[in-house]
């Protein structure tokens, strides 16, 4: 048994913000609230010894919801025949790629349900473009793909690539994924690491049938992949989707997996996820206050919104690249640290021997 006395407790999170190590029973003790109050405090002295003060800022583009996957928590898994498929012509990508430079955000992440719809040289055509004629650096977030794919669109100049995880538990992730197996999530991150991406991973908390020991063994393991980013948000159920009637995730479990990460992995650039503001408004600014260090505004076109509901989403009146700017900046003054409007490329020690991975440059 597990002896929960505020000495432990103290002990424990003083070796993780000195030596970022913990044991999974410890981070089990954290996860369930031992001491939230220090944890998210030495979480947020990491953050700021490590990453600093600025705000990342990384602008989304849902470019299409056409996914041929059925995962069962995702508002746009191909099993929901409720919404209307898009996919955004190059121009309308490239015009918010734009508003993206405009609002002072310096990287666009080009995110899409997985489908060939997408062909290799479409992608690697707005990746040359978006870098070369707009100039801001690209993530991209397509899902699984062959290797030769991520190899060309890191040619085309992506800097970096986020893939989700979700979770650490090989027969939760099958149960979640029906025909996907989790080894080759793993095989992906190994890839696009060798490449030298800089490589995004993370989890959803509050799926069914997972425990505070399986999101212990999560951030074990998001440490030891490698990764140079991470959004973690929890579970928001989608309407349409199989987990429709599932309740959500919880905000603090969240907040606590967030300050927990910073502490296990201190140069992780770590996302204050929408999913995390919509199960609690404020849970941004708490997610900054806890050890995130970026935010990733929505510049998708407002007609495609609605269709790209991966989960209910409180819309919001941000729909210009002028008010986002606006956002931000009311943002940035109400947590009392700048907003940074540079590439926000990882700073960190090199993670993988052998690896490349700044993604920086090709
Ligand atoms: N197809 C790409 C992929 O799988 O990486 C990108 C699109 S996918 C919809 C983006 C992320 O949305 C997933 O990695 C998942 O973590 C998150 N997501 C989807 N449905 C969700 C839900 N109901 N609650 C919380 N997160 C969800």
């Amino acid at each position: 048994m597990i002896p929960t006395d505020t000495h432990r407790t103290s002990d424990i999170i003083s070796r993780l913000e000195h030596e970022h190590s913990a044991t999974e029973g410890e981070l089990v003790l954290l996860l369930k609230g031992a001491d939230d109050r220090a944890l998210f405090e030495a979480a947020d002295r990491v953050r700021k010894a490590s990453v600093g003060d600025g705000i990342l800022l990384r602008g989304i583009i849902d470019i299409s919801n056409i996914c041929m996957h059925k995962c069962l928590y995702c508002g746009i898994s191909a099993t929901v025949h409720s919404i209307r498929r898009y996919r955004m012509p190059a121009d309308e990508i490239l015009r918010a790629a734009e508003g993206i430079k405009r609002a002072g955000c310096g990287t666009a992440v080009i995110q899409a349900g997985e489908t060939p719809v997408l062909t290799t040289e479409f992608v690697a055509d707005l990746v040359e473009r978006i870098r070369s004629d707009i100039g801001l650096a690209v993530t991209l977030s397509l899902g699984e793909r062959p290797e030769s794919d991520y190899r060309t669109w890191r040619q085309a100049g992506a800097n970096r690539y986020l893939l989700k995880l979700e979770t650490s538990d090989p027969l939760l992730y099958a149960a979640m994924h029906p025909g996907m197996a989790w080894t080759n999530r793993i095989v992906c991150h190994r890839n696009l690491l060798r490449l030298g991406f800089q490589v995004g991973s993370g989890v959803i908390i509050g799926l069914p049938g997972q425990s505070v020991r399986t999101l212990a063994r999560d951030l074990l393991l998001l440490k030891r992949l490698g990764i140079h980013m991470s959004g973690n948000g929890p579970f928001v159920p989608a309407q349409g989707s199989a987990l429709e009637s599932h309740p959500s995730g919880s905000a603090e479990l969240t907040l606590r997996f967030v300050a927990l990460l910073r502490l296990l992995a201190p140069h992780v650039h770590i996302a204050a996820t929408t999913a995390l503001s919509t199960v609690d408004p404020q849970g941004r600014q708490k997610a900054m206050a806890a050890g995130a260090n970026v935010i990733m505004p929505d510049f998708t076109p407002i007609k495609y919104r609605e269709a790209y509901s991966i989960y209910r989403k409180f819309h919001t009146v941000d729909d210009t690249p002028e008010r986002i700017r606006q956002f931000l900046e009311q943002f940035s003054d109400e947590i009392g640290r700048p907003l940074d409007s540079s590439a926000g490329h990882y700073r960190g020690p090199s993670l993988l021997p052998g690896s490349q991975s700044d993604g920086g440059s090709v």
